[in-house]
């Protein structure tokens, strides 16, 4: 049984899933999960804090290792959650965070049912579109790849929890803090806290 709790963020990109996970990690104790991925590193992307970039080749000798919790293809890229330091948070007491795909945020689900799964979206296509463009990290091609995809991980929804629709970025990050918060007061997450209380009178 582990002490710590699992929590997914998921949806397209262009939902603002990034800027929601950091400003989420910076409100709590939650630890990140940095994947890892065959991407080539944006402008500004660091070693080590945003991705552990690796070859195509160096990524299937992982999965040969057997380093996964989870691994996914991705916009023609391969990205995945390395298991030691999820296994090291979780027997440590702490949460962990993921910024994954559905269909990683389906094989956490398989793996641990508890996991709780926040899928984000925005309130439109129309704005989702925008924000890709924004971004100018896309090429047109990319950017089409993009809205597809979306469209086939917003049918997903049944397998998640919640929906948080991101209008207002402050309003979002504060609904996906009231989630978690709540998830964490579940009593079936506090059964031992109230058994050592009521032992104690
Ligand atoms: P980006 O290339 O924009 O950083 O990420 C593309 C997509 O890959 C996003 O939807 C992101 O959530 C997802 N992603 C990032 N890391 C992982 C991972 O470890 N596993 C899976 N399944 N998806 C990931």
């Amino acid at each position: 049984m582990h002490k710590g709790s699992l929590f997914i963020i998921s949806g397209p990109s262009g939902a603002g899933k990034g800027t929601i996970y950091n400003r989420v990690i910076a409100a709590t104790d939650m630890k990140k999960s940095i994947s890892v991925t065959t991407r080539k590193p944006r402008p500004g992307e660091v070693e080590g804090v945003h991705y552990y970039f690796r070859t195509e080749e160096q990524y299937q000798q992982m999965i040969a290792a057997g380093e996964f919790l989870e691994t996914a293809e991705v916009h023609q890229n391969y990205y995945g959650t390395p298991k030691a330091p999820v296994f090291e948070y979780l027997e440590n007491g702490h949460d962990v965070l993921f910024d994954i795909d559905v269909n990683g945020a389906k094989s956490i689900k398989k793996k641990y049912p508890d996991a709780v799964g926040i899928f984000l979206m925005t309130p439109t296509w129309e704005i989702l579109e925008q924000r890709l463009r924004d971004r100018n990290t896309e090429t047109e091609s990319s950017l089409k790849i993009r809205l597809s995809a979306a469209r086939r991980e917003l049918s997903q929804y049944p397998l998640f929890d919640y929906i948080v629709f991101n209008d207002v970025l402050d309003v979002a990050v504060h609904e996906v803090l009231s989630i978690i918060a709540a998830e964490k007061r579940k009593i079936k997450n506090n059964i031992s806290a109230i058994k050592k209380l009521l032992e104690e009178n």
